[in-house]
Protein backbone atom coordinates (compact mmCIF):
# COMPACT_ATOMS: atom_id res chain seq x y z
CA UNK A 1 0.00 0.00 0.00
CA UNK A 2 2.75 2.15 0.34
CA UNK A 3 2.32 3.63 -3.32
CA UNK A 4 -0.26 5.08 -2.00
CA UNK A 5 -0.26 8.93 -1.65
CA UNK A 6 -2.27 10.36 0.87
CA UNK A 7 -2.71 14.61 1.99
CA UNK A 8 -3.32 15.85 5.00
CA UNK A 9 -4.29 19.47 5.51
CA UNK A 10 -3.72 21.08 8.33
CA UNK A 11 -1.78 20.04 11.41
CA UNK A 12 -3.88 20.60 14.32
CA UNK A 13 -4.15 17.43 16.96
CA UNK A 14 -6.64 16.31 14.66
CA UNK A 15 -4.72 16.15 11.19
CA UNK A 16 -1.82 15.58 13.02
CA UNK A 17 -3.51 12.41 14.87
CA UNK A 18 -4.83 11.42 11.13
CA UNK A 19 -1.36 11.43 9.55
CA UNK A 20 0.37 9.45 11.99
CA UNK A 21 -2.45 6.75 11.70
CA UNK A 22 -2.13 7.31 7.84
CA UNK A 23 1.57 7.04 8.01
CA UNK A 24 1.62 3.77 10.69
CA UNK A 25 -0.83 2.13 8.16
CA UNK A 26 2.37 2.55 5.52
CA UNK A 27 0.27 4.82 3.24
CA UNK A 28 3.02 7.56 1.96
CA UNK A 29 1.32 10.71 3.75
CA UNK A 30 1.95 14.13 3.49
CA UNK A 31 0.52 16.76 5.71
CA UNK A 32 0.42 20.46 4.40
CA UNK A 33 0.41 23.16 7.33
CA UNK A 34 -0.16 26.77 6.20
CA UNK A 35 1.39 28.11 9.41
CA UNK A 36 4.75 28.12 9.85
CA UNK A 37 4.66 26.10 13.04
CA UNK A 38 2.43 22.87 14.09
CA UNK A 39 -0.20 22.51 16.23
CA UNK A 40 -3.38 24.69 14.73
CA UNK A 41 -5.14 25.92 17.85
CA UNK A 42 -2.19 24.52 19.76
CA UNK A 43 0.34 26.70 18.21
CA UNK A 44 3.08 27.91 20.44
CA UNK A 45 4.31 31.43 21.00
CA UNK A 46 7.69 32.10 22.69
CA UNK A 47 8.93 35.32 23.78
CA UNK A 48 11.83 37.12 25.88
CA UNK A 49 11.59 33.40 27.84
CA UNK A 50 8.24 32.89 27.89
CA UNK A 51 6.06 30.22 26.84
CA UNK A 52 2.82 30.08 25.72
CA UNK A 53 0.62 27.47 24.19
CA UNK A 54 -2.26 29.40 22.31
CA UNK A 55 -5.10 26.94 22.69
CA UNK A 56 -5.79 23.33 24.69
CA UNK A 57 -4.11 23.46 28.04
CA UNK A 58 -7.03 21.27 29.79
CA UNK A 59 -5.60 17.72 28.87
CA UNK A 60 -7.78 14.66 29.23
CA UNK A 61 -8.70 11.49 27.84
CA UNK A 62 -4.39 10.30 27.80
CA UNK A 63 -5.89 6.92 26.62
CA UNK A 64 -6.77 8.35 23.18
CA UNK A 65 -3.36 9.65 22.71
CA UNK A 66 -1.41 6.64 24.16
CA UNK A 67 -4.06 4.95 21.08
CA UNK A 68 -2.33 6.95 18.30
CA UNK A 69 1.12 6.31 19.29
CA UNK A 70 0.54 2.26 19.98
CA UNK A 71 -0.92 2.18 16.68
CA UNK A 72 2.66 3.41 14.94
CA UNK A 73 4.08 0.63 17.37
CA UNK A 74 5.68 3.31 20.12
CA UNK A 75 4.79 4.41 23.51
CA UNK A 76 3.91 8.15 24.47
CA UNK A 77 6.06 8.35 27.53
CA UNK A 78 8.85 7.84 24.89
CA UNK A 79 7.83 11.15 23.52
CA UNK A 80 6.72 13.31 26.16
CA UNK A 81 5.67 13.34 29.84
CA UNK A 82 2.42 13.85 31.33
CA UNK A 83 2.12 15.38 34.79
CA UNK A 84 -0.75 15.17 36.93
CA UNK A 85 -2.93 18.70 38.05
CA UNK A 86 -4.86 19.33 40.42
CA UNK A 87 -7.06 21.12 41.19
CA UNK A 88 -8.42 20.32 37.83
CA UNK A 89 -10.10 23.85 38.03
CA UNK A 90 -10.43 26.23 40.68
CA UNK A 91 -13.71 27.85 40.29
CA UNK A 92 -14.04 31.86 41.86
CA UNK A 93 -17.11 33.48 41.64
CA UNK A 94 -17.55 37.00 43.37
CA UNK A 95 -19.41 36.38 45.76
CA UNK A 96 -16.33 35.34 47.01
CA UNK A 97 -17.27 31.51 47.41
CA UNK A 98 -14.35 28.97 46.16
CA UNK A 99 -14.38 25.67 45.08
CA UNK A 100 -11.73 23.63 44.39
CA UNK A 101 -12.86 20.60 41.28
CA UNK A 102 -10.38 17.61 42.20
CA UNK A 103 -10.24 14.19 41.17
CA UNK A 104 -9.93 12.56 44.58
CA UNK A 105 -13.68 11.82 45.48
CA UNK A 106 -12.95 12.49 49.32
CA UNK A 107 -11.20 15.75 48.79
CA UNK A 108 -14.24 16.67 45.92
CA UNK A 109 -17.36 15.39 48.33
CA UNK A 110 -15.94 17.56 50.74
CA UNK A 111 -15.90 21.18 48.80
CA UNK A 112 -19.44 20.34 47.57
CA UNK A 113 -20.55 19.49 51.31
CA UNK A 114 -18.63 22.93 52.24
CA UNK A 115 -20.67 25.11 49.30
CA UNK A 116 -23.90 22.93 49.74
CA UNK A 117 -24.19 19.63 52.38
CA UNK A 118 -28.02 18.90 50.82
CA UNK A 119 -26.57 18.57 47.21
CA UNK A 120 -23.78 15.77 47.99
CA UNK A 121 -26.88 12.84 47.71
CA UNK A 122 -27.62 14.39 44.59
CA UNK A 123 -24.01 14.79 43.11
CA UNK A 124 -23.51 11.43 43.58
CA UNK A 125 -26.51 10.39 41.42
CA UNK A 126 -25.08 13.01 39.11
CA UNK A 127 -22.20 10.93 39.07
CA UNK A 128 -23.77 7.73 38.22
CA UNK A 129 -25.65 9.20 35.21
CA UNK A 130 -21.98 10.47 33.69
CA UNK A 131 -20.72 7.37 34.41
CA UNK A 132 -23.40 5.98 31.92
CA UNK A 133 -23.31 8.81 29.51
CA UNK A 134 -19.89 8.58 29.19
CA UNK A 135 -20.33 4.48 28.27
CA UNK A 136 -22.92 4.86 25.37
CA UNK A 137 -21.74 8.00 24.18
CA UNK A 138 -17.99 8.04 24.27
CA UNK A 139 -17.03 4.77 24.11
CA UNK A 140 -19.62 3.60 21.75
CA UNK A 141 -20.92 6.18 19.67
CA UNK A 142 -17.39 8.49 19.77
CA UNK A 143 -16.07 6.13 17.64
CA UNK A 144 -19.11 5.25 15.09
CA UNK A 145 -18.78 6.56 11.54
CA UNK A 146 -22.37 8.36 11.39
CA UNK A 147 -22.40 7.85 7.92
CA UNK A 148 -26.56 6.59 7.39
CA UNK A 149 -29.38 8.11 8.86
CA UNK A 150 -29.90 4.73 10.05
CA UNK A 151 -26.96 4.70 11.90
CA UNK A 152 -28.85 7.67 13.73
CA UNK A 153 -32.18 5.84 13.99
CA UNK A 154 -30.21 2.66 16.00
CA UNK A 155 -29.03 4.98 18.43
CA UNK A 156 -32.14 7.06 19.11
CA UNK A 157 -33.93 5.08 22.08
CA UNK A 158 -30.28 5.06 23.81
CA UNK A 159 -30.66 9.11 23.28
CA UNK A 160 -33.88 8.90 24.65
CA UNK A 161 -33.02 6.61 27.70
CA UNK A 162 -29.92 8.84 28.37
CA UNK A 163 -32.38 11.96 28.32
CA UNK A 164 -30.10 13.63 25.33
CA UNK A 165 -32.62 16.03 24.20
CA UNK A 166 -32.28 17.81 27.70
CA UNK A 167 -29.48 19.97 28.08
CA UNK A 168 -26.21 20.08 30.13
CA UNK A 169 -27.40 22.60 32.61
CA UNK A 170 -31.29 21.44 32.93
CA UNK A 171 -29.61 17.88 33.22
CA UNK A 172 -27.23 18.78 36.44
CA UNK A 173 -30.28 20.97 37.80
CA UNK A 174 -31.92 17.95 38.20
CA UNK A 175 -29.55 16.76 40.35
CA UNK A 176 -27.89 19.84 42.54
CA UNK A 177 -29.79 22.74 44.00
CA UNK A 178 -26.76 24.69 44.56
CA UNK A 179 -26.51 27.71 42.16
CA UNK A 180 -22.91 27.30 42.47
CA UNK A 181 -22.48 23.71 41.95
CA UNK A 182 -25.35 23.99 39.23
CA UNK A 183 -22.39 26.36 37.75
CA UNK A 184 -19.75 23.97 38.56
CA UNK A 185 -20.65 20.80 36.98
CA UNK A 186 -22.06 22.54 34.08
CA UNK A 187 -19.53 25.13 33.06
CA UNK A 188 -17.35 22.19 31.11
CA UNK A 189 -19.49 22.41 27.16
CA UNK A 190 -17.95 25.79 27.27
CA UNK A 191 -14.33 24.07 26.52
CA UNK A 192 -16.20 22.55 23.33
CA UNK A 193 -17.73 25.61 22.21
CA UNK A 194 -21.19 24.83 23.52
CA UNK A 195 -23.62 27.00 25.70
CA UNK A 196 -24.22 24.77 28.85
CA UNK A 197 -28.25 25.46 28.35
CA UNK A 198 -28.19 24.63 24.79
CA UNK A 199 -25.75 21.47 24.67
CA UNK A 200 -27.26 18.00 24.70
CA UNK A 201 -26.97 16.18 28.45
CA UNK A 202 -24.72 14.07 26.34
CA UNK A 203 -21.78 16.56 27.17
CA UNK A 204 -22.08 15.46 31.01
CA UNK A 205 -19.72 12.88 30.03
CA UNK A 206 -16.59 15.46 30.39
CA UNK A 207 -17.45 15.00 33.90
CA UNK A 208 -16.99 11.60 34.15
CA UNK A 209 -13.70 11.92 31.83
CA UNK A 210 -12.12 13.77 33.57
CA UNK A 211 -12.86 11.93 37.02
CA UNK A 212 -11.59 8.78 35.56
CA UNK A 213 -8.66 9.73 33.82
CA UNK A 214 -7.31 12.94 34.82
CA UNK A 215 -6.54 16.27 33.99
CA UNK A 216 -3.20 16.61 32.80
CA UNK A 217 -0.15 18.81 31.09
CA UNK A 218 2.53 17.91 28.89
CA UNK A 219 5.63 19.02 30.85
CA UNK A 220 7.10 21.99 28.07
CA UNK A 221 3.44 23.06 27.59
CA UNK A 222 0.81 21.52 25.25
CA UNK A 223 3.10 22.32 22.62
CA UNK A 224 5.28 19.70 23.50
CA UNK A 225 2.84 17.20 22.71
CA UNK A 226 2.69 18.73 19.11
CA UNK A 227 6.41 18.21 19.02
CA UNK A 228 5.65 14.74 20.41
CA UNK A 229 3.12 13.58 17.30
CA UNK A 230 5.22 15.36 14.66
CA UNK A 231 8.01 13.42 15.46
CA UNK A 232 5.66 9.77 16.08
CA UNK A 233 4.56 11.64 12.37
CA UNK A 234 8.09 11.98 10.78
CA UNK A 235 9.64 8.63 12.86
CA UNK A 236 7.00 6.57 10.89
CA UNK A 237 8.27 7.92 7.64
CA UNK A 238 5.44 10.71 7.31
CA UNK A 239 6.35 14.23 5.28
CA UNK A 240 5.77 17.67 7.31
CA UNK A 241 5.28 20.52 5.34
CA UNK A 242 5.25 23.68 6.94
CA UNK A 243 4.30 27.44 5.14
CA UNK A 244 2.31 25.44 2.48
CA UNK A 245 -1.28 26.61 2.59
CA UNK A 246 -3.31 24.68 0.53
CA UNK A 247 -4.68 27.05 -2.12
CA UNK A 248 -7.31 24.71 -4.17
CA UNK A 249 -7.90 21.15 -4.79
CA UNK A 250 -8.87 19.72 -8.02
CA UNK A 251 -11.18 16.64 -8.46
CA UNK A 252 -10.27 14.03 -11.47
CA UNK A 253 -12.12 10.88 -12.02
CA UNK A 254 -10.74 8.98 -14.51
CA UNK A 255 -11.57 5.62 -13.78
CA UNK A 256 -9.55 6.32 -10.40
CA UNK A 257 -10.41 9.39 -8.70
CA UNK A 258 -7.24 11.98 -7.82
CA UNK A 259 -7.08 14.94 -5.89
CA UNK A 260 -5.02 17.70 -7.17
CA UNK A 261 -3.51 19.83 -4.36
CA UNK A 262 -2.24 22.79 -5.33
CA UNK A 263 0.25 25.25 -2.43
CA UNK A 264 2.27 27.65 -3.19
CA UNK A 265 4.73 25.17 -4.18
CA UNK A 266 2.83 23.79 -7.19
CA UNK A 267 0.18 21.26 -7.45
CA UNK A 268 0.58 17.29 -6.96
CA UNK A 269 -1.93 14.07 -7.13
CA UNK A 270 -3.20 12.39 -4.28
CA UNK A 271 -5.01 9.26 -4.01
CA UNK A 272 -7.39 10.96 -0.89
CA UNK A 273 -7.07 13.66 1.20
CA UNK A 274 -7.96 14.06 5.37
CA UNK A 275 -8.81 17.72 5.73
CA UNK A 276 -8.42 18.99 9.28
CA UNK A 277 -8.93 22.67 8.27
CA UNK A 278 -11.88 24.52 8.92
CA UNK A 279 -15.39 22.71 7.41
CA UNK A 280 -16.41 25.75 5.79
CA UNK A 281 -13.32 26.50 4.26
CA UNK A 282 -12.63 22.79 2.81
CA UNK A 283 -15.40 23.37 1.00
CA UNK A 284 -16.02 26.57 0.20
CA UNK A 285 -12.28 27.52 -0.74
CA UNK A 286 -10.73 24.56 -0.80
CA UNK A 287 -12.89 22.37 -3.21
CA UNK A 288 -14.61 24.82 -4.62
CA UNK A 289 -15.11 23.63 -7.80
CA UNK A 290 -17.04 20.73 -7.21
CA UNK A 291 -20.59 21.52 -7.23
CA UNK A 292 -21.15 19.07 -3.91
CA UNK A 293 -18.93 21.23 -2.17
CA UNK A 294 -20.50 24.30 -2.92
CA UNK A 295 -23.92 22.69 -1.86
CA UNK A 296 -22.35 21.64 1.40
CA UNK A 297 -20.75 25.26 2.28
CA UNK A 298 -23.92 26.79 1.88
CA UNK A 299 -25.49 24.27 4.34
CA UNK A 300 -22.79 25.05 6.84
CA UNK A 301 -23.70 28.62 6.54
CA UNK A 302 -27.57 28.03 7.59
CA UNK A 303 -25.78 25.93 10.71
CA UNK A 304 -25.21 27.46 14.53
CA UNK A 305 -21.30 28.23 14.73
CA UNK A 306 -19.86 28.00 18.19
CA UNK A 307 -18.69 31.35 20.20
CA UNK A 308 -15.26 33.19 19.47
CA UNK A 309 -12.98 33.60 22.09
CA UNK A 310 -10.68 37.14 22.91
CA UNK A 311 -7.40 35.27 24.23
CA UNK A 312 -4.74 37.13 25.89
CA UNK A 313 -1.51 36.27 26.92
CA UNK A 314 0.77 37.78 29.21
CA UNK A 315 3.63 36.91 31.53
CA UNK A 316 5.00 39.12 34.10
CA UNK A 317 7.93 39.08 36.11
CA UNK A 318 7.27 38.27 39.12
CA UNK A 319 5.53 35.18 40.78
CA UNK A 320 2.12 34.93 42.40
CA UNK A 321 1.78 32.97 45.23
CA UNK A 322 -1.31 30.25 45.82
CA UNK A 323 -2.63 30.69 41.88
CA UNK A 324 -4.29 27.11 40.37
CA UNK A 325 -2.92 25.93 36.98
CA UNK A 326 -6.91 26.20 35.89
CA UNK A 327 -8.81 29.10 37.61
CA UNK A 328 -12.07 30.00 36.26
CA UNK A 329 -13.78 33.78 37.42
CA UNK A 330 -17.36 33.61 37.02
CA UNK A 331 -18.72 36.83 36.43
CA UNK A 332 -21.92 38.45 38.04
CA UNK A 333 -24.36 36.71 35.46
CA UNK A 334 -24.10 33.42 34.34
CA UNK A 335 -27.44 32.65 32.14
CA UNK A 336 -27.60 35.80 31.02
CA UNK A 337 -23.95 36.44 29.99
CA UNK A 338 -24.29 32.85 28.11
CA UNK A 339 -27.11 34.53 26.57
CA UNK A 340 -25.27 37.33 25.13
CA UNK A 341 -22.38 35.09 23.71
CA UNK A 342 -24.33 32.66 21.88
CA UNK A 343 -27.59 34.95 20.73
CA UNK A 344 -26.34 38.62 21.40
CA UNK A 345 -24.95 40.96 18.53
CA UNK A 346 -22.46 42.68 21.09
CA UNK A 347 -19.77 42.14 23.83
CA UNK A 348 -21.47 42.32 26.82
CA UNK A 349 -19.48 44.85 29.61
CA UNK A 350 -18.68 42.27 32.25
CA UNK A 351 -17.81 38.65 31.58
CA UNK A 352 -16.61 34.72 32.90
CA UNK A 353 -12.60 34.41 32.64
CA UNK A 354 -10.30 31.34 32.15
CA UNK A 355 -6.83 31.83 33.72
CA UNK A 356 -4.16 29.46 33.16
CA UNK A 357 -1.24 29.98 34.61
CA UNK A 358 0.76 27.02 33.39
CA UNK A 359 4.15 27.95 35.15
CA UNK A 360 2.28 26.58 38.31
CA UNK A 361 2.65 22.73 37.02
CA UNK A 362 6.06 23.79 34.97
CA UNK A 363 7.96 27.06 35.85
CA UNK A 364 10.22 26.29 33.44
CA UNK A 365 7.52 27.87 30.79
CA UNK A 366 8.96 31.98 31.91
CA UNK A 367 12.20 32.95 33.26
CA UNK A 368 13.03 32.34 36.67
CA UNK A 369 11.06 34.40 39.18
CA UNK A 370 7.92 34.99 36.37
CA UNK A 371 4.92 33.72 35.57
CA UNK A 372 3.09 32.67 32.20
CA UNK A 373 -0.84 33.36 31.81
CA UNK A 374 -3.19 33.48 29.32
CA UNK A 375 -6.92 34.68 29.86
CA UNK A 376 -9.84 33.95 27.54
CA UNK A 377 -13.23 35.73 27.16
CA UNK A 378 -16.08 34.00 25.13
CA UNK A 379 -17.15 36.90 22.73
CA UNK A 380 -20.25 36.22 20.14
CA UNK A 381 -18.66 34.99 16.94
CA UNK A 382 -18.35 37.41 13.68
CA UNK A 383 -21.41 36.32 11.85
CA UNK A 384 -23.65 37.77 15.19
CA UNK A 385 -21.28 40.84 16.34
CA UNK A 386 -19.30 42.26 13.75
CA UNK A 387 -16.70 43.75 15.36
CA UNK A 388 -13.35 45.86 14.65
CA UNK A 389 -11.34 43.68 16.65
CA UNK A 390 -8.27 45.93 15.32
CA UNK A 391 -9.69 49.19 17.26
CA UNK A 392 -11.67 46.99 20.24
CA UNK A 393 -9.31 44.37 20.72
CA UNK A 394 -6.52 46.20 23.20
CA UNK A 395 -9.81 48.30 24.81
CA UNK A 396 -11.15 44.89 25.60
CA UNK A 397 -7.70 43.48 26.53
CA UNK A 398 -7.25 46.47 29.23
CA UNK A 399 -10.48 45.83 30.46
CA UNK A 400 -9.86 42.00 31.36
CA UNK A 401 -6.56 42.81 33.29
CA UNK A 402 -7.95 45.61 35.24
CA UNK A 403 -10.54 42.92 36.00
CA UNK A 404 -7.64 40.60 36.87
CA UNK A 405 -6.40 42.62 38.94
CA UNK A 406 -8.88 42.18 41.40
CA UNK A 407 -6.99 38.45 41.71
CA UNK A 408 -3.63 39.24 40.62
CA UNK A 409 -2.46 42.45 42.59
CA UNK A 410 -0.67 45.24 40.46
CA UNK A 411 -0.65 42.70 37.59
CA UNK A 412 -0.49 45.80 34.88
CA UNK A 413 2.90 46.99 36.46
CA UNK A 414 4.02 43.67 36.15
CA UNK A 415 3.39 42.77 32.42
CA UNK A 416 7.11 42.18 30.47
CA UNK A 417 5.42 40.93 27.31
CA UNK A 418 1.60 40.59 26.15
CA UNK A 419 -0.53 39.80 23.25
CA UNK A 420 -4.10 38.78 22.02
CA UNK A 421 -5.97 36.73 19.84
CA UNK A 422 -9.32 37.90 18.75
CA UNK A 423 -12.25 36.63 16.84
CA UNK A 424 -10.43 38.16 13.57
CA UNK A 425 -6.92 36.09 13.93
CA UNK A 426 -9.72 32.79 14.27
CA UNK A 427 -10.91 33.80 10.57
CA UNK A 428 -7.96 35.27 9.33
CA UNK A 429 -5.06 33.53 10.77
CA UNK A 430 -7.15 29.94 11.26
CA UNK A 431 -9.19 30.59 8.06
CA UNK A 432 -12.27 30.01 10.99
CA UNK A 433 -15.83 30.43 9.64
CA UNK A 434 -17.02 33.36 11.62
CA UNK A 435 -14.08 33.33 13.37
CA UNK A 436 -15.71 30.62 15.62
CA UNK A 437 -13.56 28.73 18.43
CA UNK A 438 -14.85 25.33 18.18
CA UNK A 439 -16.05 24.95 14.70
CA UNK A 440 -19.84 24.18 14.75
CA UNK A 441 -21.85 24.11 17.69
CA UNK A 442 -22.00 21.21 19.93
CA UNK A 443 -26.01 20.93 19.63
CA UNK A 444 -28.03 17.64 19.08
CA UNK A 445 -29.09 18.37 16.06
CA UNK A 446 -25.53 18.46 15.08
CA UNK A 447 -24.10 15.78 16.20
CA UNK A 448 -23.34 12.76 15.02
CA UNK A 449 -25.36 11.83 11.99
CA UNK A 450 -25.97 15.43 11.63
CA UNK A 451 -22.31 16.63 11.84
CA UNK A 452 -20.41 16.93 8.14
CA UNK A 453 -19.46 13.16 8.61
CA UNK A 454 -16.17 12.06 8.37
CA UNK A 455 -16.39 10.74 4.83
CA UNK A 456 -17.68 13.24 2.30
CA UNK A 457 -20.62 11.57 0.12
CA UNK A 458 -20.13 13.73 -2.61
CA UNK A 459 -16.60 13.67 -3.24
CA UNK A 460 -14.73 10.53 -3.36
CA UNK A 461 -11.72 9.77 -1.43
CA UNK A 462 -12.17 12.92 0.75
CA UNK A 463 -12.27 12.72 4.80
CA UNK A 464 -12.51 14.89 7.64
CA UNK A 465 -11.29 15.25 10.54
CA UNK A 466 -11.08 17.57 13.74
CA UNK A 467 -13.33 19.89 15.46
CA UNK A 468 -15.84 20.15 12.21
CA UNK A 469 -16.96 16.61 12.13
CA UNK A 470 -17.71 13.72 14.31
CA UNK A 471 -17.58 13.64 17.41
CA UNK A 472 -16.56 17.44 17.22
CA UNK A 473 -14.07 19.61 19.31
CA UNK A 474 -12.11 19.54 22.00
CA UNK A 475 -8.50 16.83 21.89
CA UNK A 476 -9.79 13.77 22.75
CA UNK A 477 -13.27 14.82 20.71
CA UNK A 478 -10.74 15.57 17.62
CA UNK A 479 -7.88 12.99 18.32
CA UNK A 480 -10.98 10.64 18.07
CA UNK A 481 -12.45 11.70 15.10
CA UNK A 482 -8.85 10.68 13.55
CA UNK A 483 -9.71 7.61 15.00
CA UNK A 484 -12.73 6.79 13.44
CA UNK A 485 -12.16 8.29 10.04
CA UNK A 486 -8.88 6.38 9.60
CA UNK A 487 -10.74 3.09 10.28
CA UNK A 488 -12.87 3.66 7.58
CA UNK A 489 -10.02 4.72 5.28
CA UNK A 490 -8.46 1.55 6.61
CA UNK A 491 -11.33 -0.79 5.65
CA UNK A 492 -12.07 0.95 2.47
CA UNK A 493 -8.61 0.90 1.29
CA UNK A 494 -8.74 -2.83 2.75
CA UNK A 495 -5.47 -2.66 4.62
C1 LIG B 1 -8.14 29.16 23.25
C2 LIG B 1 -8.62 27.74 23.19
C3 LIG B 1 -8.55 26.94 24.32
C4 LIG B 1 -8.93 25.62 24.25
N1 LIG B 1 -8.79 24.84 25.37
C5 LIG B 1 -9.02 23.51 25.28
C6 LIG B 1 -8.68 22.66 26.35
O1 LIG B 1 -8.18 23.13 27.39
N2 LIG B 1 -8.87 21.33 26.22
C7 LIG B 1 -9.38 20.79 25.07
O2 LIG B 1 -9.53 19.55 24.99
N3 LIG B 1 -9.72 21.57 24.03
C8 LIG B 1 -9.53 22.92 24.10
N4 LIG B 1 -9.81 23.72 23.03
C9 LIG B 1 -10.39 23.11 21.83
C10 LIG B 1 -9.33 22.41 21.01
O3 LIG B 1 -8.15 23.16 21.04
C11 LIG B 1 -9.75 22.30 19.56
O4 LIG B 1 -11.05 21.76 19.44
C12 LIG B 1 -8.79 21.41 18.78
O5 LIG B 1 -7.44 21.66 19.11
C13 LIG B 1 -9.00 21.66 17.31
O6 LIG B 1 -8.21 20.76 16.57
P1 LIG B 1 -8.48 20.48 15.05
O7 LIG B 1 -7.92 19.12 14.76
O8 LIG B 1 -9.90 20.70 14.71
O9 LIG B 1 -7.54 21.51 14.25
P2 LIG B 1 -7.18 23.04 14.42
O10 LIG B 1 -6.43 23.24 15.67
O11 LIG B 1 -8.34 23.89 14.14
O12 LIG B 1 -6.11 23.18 13.24
C14 LIG B 1 -6.47 23.29 11.89
C15 LIG B 1 -5.19 23.56 11.12
O13 LIG B 1 -5.49 23.67 9.72
C16 LIG B 1 -4.63 24.65 9.17
N5 LIG B 1 -5.20 25.11 7.91
C17 LIG B 1 -6.35 25.80 7.71
N6 LIG B 1 -6.51 26.04 6.39
C18 LIG B 1 -5.45 25.48 5.75
C19 LIG B 1 -5.06 25.39 4.39
N7 LIG B 1 -5.80 25.90 3.41
N8 LIG B 1 -3.90 24.75 4.09
C20 LIG B 1 -3.11 24.20 5.05
N9 LIG B 1 -3.45 24.27 6.37
C21 LIG B 1 -4.61 24.90 6.71
C22 LIG B 1 -4.60 25.72 10.23
O14 LIG B 1 -3.49 26.59 10.07
C23 LIG B 1 -4.49 24.87 11.49
O15 LIG B 1 -3.15 24.61 11.80
C24 LIG B 1 -9.44 25.07 23.06
C25 LIG B 1 -9.55 25.88 21.92
C26 LIG B 1 -9.13 27.20 21.98
C27 LIG B 1 -9.23 28.04 20.74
Amino acid sequence: MADRQAAVIGSGFGGLAAACRLAALGVKTTLFEARDKPGGRAYVYTDQGFTFDAGPTVITAPECLQEVFTAGGKRLSDYVQLLPVSPFYRLVWPDGVQFDYVGDVTALEEQIRKISPRDLDGYRRFYDYTKRVYAKGYEELGATPFLRFWDMVKIAPHLAWLRADRSVYHTVSQFVKSKHLRQAFSFHTLLVGGNPYTTSSIYTLIHYLERKGGVWFPRGGTGALVRAFCKLFTDLGGELRLNEPVLHIDVKQNGTTKHLVTTNAGTKAFDLVVSNADVHHTYHRLYATSPDAVRMASRLERMEWSMSLMVLYFGTNVRYPDLAHHTILFGPRYKGLLDNIFRGNRVADDFSLYLHAPTVTDPSLAPPGGEAFYVLSPVPHLGRANIDWAEFGPVYADRILAALEQHLPGLRANIVTQRMFTPADFRDVLNAYHGSAFSLAPRLTQSAYFRPHNRDAGIPGLYLVGAGTHPGAGVPGVVNSAKTTIELIRRELGL
